[in-house]
């Protein structure tokens, strides 16, 4: 993906984030249009209905299908936004296009299925489109099936195009209901760094009070825009209702949001990042140091035949640690997991010595 090219429509400032708003799904003409008027009198440019829904479960609400393509089409008529819809299957690309919807995306259940992925692509191909594609990230934290279904889009001509991150399903009960993961994202960039990353924060928090924090986060890790579920009286949404704001929220969200300009590197950053840099090679000192006096105390627990593990010690270390480290305002969890991983390499190295046959 050598030429991935920006995703801008004429009328949305491209130095903003991207802001796609709109319900989760499209469930009648009037539901559509009243919140399409609301987002648009709000500022909205690009909005968003699902009109086909891949749901888990059979019986639940599978999407208005091919005639909710009109309502988006009296949405772009009356309001000026562009439209956005998601594809899954050949049919629902072939109509999507004929409806001359904007843009398009593909859902995390679709983006991990290859199959899938090469047919939307084959038929984009066929009919030459020249729309923008946005891809979900599979439910799975696979970042290679992502990036492989981004590849069959671009391989089929399409070179504007977009990640969603929408979160990654994970078993049992969660804060989140799509656990952010925010590496894979962030590792995405890092390997494709003109690919616009657009974050879904409504599918990750799945609960209203959790969008404006993962948007701000979103915004705070430079991701390009945003994907907001928004709906005109969300209690009554036939999906997704304890996600969706409405449009006068949404608004108050995104005015509210701090919105960094990632483009600034001033002279005190640099210098912060010299400090950074500085820090960390003395981190790094103080960490060999500690492993060396470590394999000391291999060597000497060898000589004396005694276990490598002590759980009474290692339990006062930690236990000690973690007051101290709690008390200079670190945070528990990142502590408990940095002091086990360092006891961890500790025990390694000593298990080495140990076995070490050499006097
Ligand atoms: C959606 O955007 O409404 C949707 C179904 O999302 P996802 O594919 O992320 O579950
Ligand atoms: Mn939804």
């Amino acid at each position: 993906m050598k030429d991935i090219q920006p995703i801008v429509f004429e009328g949305v400032d491209s130095s903003q984030p991207l802001i796609i708003a709109g319900p989760c799904s499209a469930e009648t003409e009037e539901q559509v249009l009243c919140t399409a008027r609301e987002l648009a009198a709000n500022g909205i440019k690009i909005f968003r209905a699902g009109i086909w829904k891949p749901r888990t479960k059979p019986g639940g609400f599978e999407g208005v299908g091919a005639p909710g393509l009109e309502w988006l089409k009296k949405v772009k008529a009356e309001t000026g936004m562009y439209t956005s819809t998601e594809v899954a299957t050949r049919q629902h690309v072939e109509q999507a296009l004929a409806a001359e919807v904007d843009m398009l995306w593909i859902g995390a259940r679709t983006s991990a299925n290859p199959f899938a992925m090469q047919e939307i692509a084959d038929t984009l191909a066929e009919h030459h489109a020249d729309v923008p594609v946005l891809v979900k990230n599979p439910v799975n934290p696979d970042l290679e099936l992502w990036i492989g279904a981004m590849q069959r889009i671009y391989n089929a001509g399409i070179h504007r195009i977009g990640a969603i991150h929408r979160g990654f399903s994970a078993y049992g009960k969660h804060l989140y209901r799509n656990m952010p993961q925010w590496h894979i994202p962030i590792e995405l960039r890092l390997r494709y760094p003109n690919l616009p990353i657009i974050c879904d924060p409504s599918h990750i928090g799945g609960k209203r009070e959790l969008i404006a924090p993962i948007s701000q986060q979103a915004m705070d890790m430079g991701f390009n825009g945003l994907i907001i579920e928004s709906h005109c009286s969300p209690d009554e949404a036939w999906s997704d209702a304890s996600q969706q704001l409405t449009p006068e929220i949404l608004n108050f969200v995104l005015n509210t949001l701090v919105v960094r300009d990632s483009r600034q590197s001033t002279e005190n950053l640099a210098l912060l990042r010299q400090q950074i840099d500085q820090i960390d090679n003395e981190l790094l000192e103080v960490l060999s140091k500690r492993m060396r006096v470590s394999r000391e105390i291999g060597q000497y627990k060898k000589e004396h035949r005694m276990p490598v593990v002590q759980a009474a010690r290692y339990n006062d270390v930690i236990r000690t640690r973690l007051e101290n480290g709690k008390e200079m305002g670190m945070g528990i969890d990142f502590l408990r997991t940095v002091l086990m991983a360092i006891h961890e390499e500790s025990v390694r190295q000593q298990i080495e010595i140990l076995n070490d046959r050499r006097p």
